[in-house]
């Protein structure tokens, strides 16, 4: 028997191989969801500063492994700045599982990151539509749904970016901070629906976007990604950098009636980093 037995569960920028999206879907499915797994699986504009995205084979791959452990799963493709894509998303896991209980809004980029004169507005504006919008949308889409079936949990995967933010954190600093401020917003307004609305936000994770950000740091500073990794390091004193387990273990907890009295809050999962 698993906590999440008999759950439906969305979640969003899931596809890329070392992702907490990924590490989220299969710990959802390992206690009993029904997982719907989704990701952009389309590259960023040519002027957006190098980011990789999750694809479509990575997607379907993700639905596979949660199968052939025994899970339900299902790959599909949405932009979550898309307001019709967003709607199909829904629709989609409506039409396939017959509801939605939780909502895992994971998708994000840090295109719009570095010190201000080097951000562009194209940089800036993705940043908010992937960061911000996305998951506005994609909470207002569901939560009706949640709400006919007497509730729901909405997990916002913010950063520790969101709570405290310094020089260079740029566009992904902003975003992240509305991203917990939506959290508040959103979990007051849908808490009397019986609906929990809360955020993560993570510290140091090693996943593709980690390793970008550490290449871009190095980039600007002259040095190698295993020096900056060295000097990041001894900022933690959990003593290691985050695993995207170490996430998906808090989003279980979330998504699971053990957080029935959380409302509208930001959990900092940093290993000390954030204090
Ligand atoms: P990741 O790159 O593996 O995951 C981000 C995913 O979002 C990718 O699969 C990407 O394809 C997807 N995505 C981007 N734009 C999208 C769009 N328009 N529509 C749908 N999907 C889209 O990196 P990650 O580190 O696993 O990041 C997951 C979340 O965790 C992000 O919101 C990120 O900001 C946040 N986060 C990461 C860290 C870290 O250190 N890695 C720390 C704090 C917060």
């Amino acid at each position: 028997m698993g906590e999440l037995d008999g759950r439906v569960a969305i979640v969003t920028g899931c596809g890329r191989e070392r992702g907490i999206g990924r590490a989220c879907a299969l710990a959802l499915a390992r206690e009993g969801a029904a997982v719907v797994v989704s990701d952009v699986c389309r590259e960023f504009e040519p002027n957006i500063r190098l980011h990789g995205v999750g694809t479509w084979e990575q997607l379907e791959r993700l639905a596979e492994e949660i199968r052939s452990d025994g899970g339900k799963a299902h790959a599909v493709r949405c932009d979550v700045t898309r307001k019709d894509e967003v709607e199909e998303l829904v629709a989609e896991t409506l039409r396939q599982l017959g509801h939605v209980d939780i909502l895992v809004n994971n998708a994000g980029c840090a295109v719009g990151v570095g010190p201000l004169p080097i951000i562009s507005e194209e940089a800036w504006d993705k940043t908010m539509a992937v960061n911000v919008k996305g998951p506005f949308l994609l909470t207002q889409a569901a939560a009706p749904h949640m709400i006919a079936r007497g509730g729901g949990k909405v997990i916002m995967m913010s950063s520790q970016a969101g709570v405290r933010a310094g020089a260079r954190y740029g566009a992904y600093g902003a975003s992240k901070h509305a991203l917990v401020g939506l959290t508040q917003v959103l979990g007051a307004e849908l808490a009397p629906e019986g609906i929990q609305v809360n955020a993560i936000c993570p510290g140091l994770v090693d996943t593709d976007l980690g390793f970008e950000q550490y290449a871009f740091l190095a980039g600007m500073q002259g040095s190698s990604v295993d020096e900056v990794r060295a000097e990041l390091l001894k900022s933690i004193p959990a003593g290691r950098f985050e695993t995207p387990e170490d996430v998906a273990n808090v989003c279980v907890f979330l998504a699971s009636s053990r957080s029935d009295y959380l409302v509208g809050q930001a959990l900092v999962v940093t290993g000390g980093y954030t204090r």
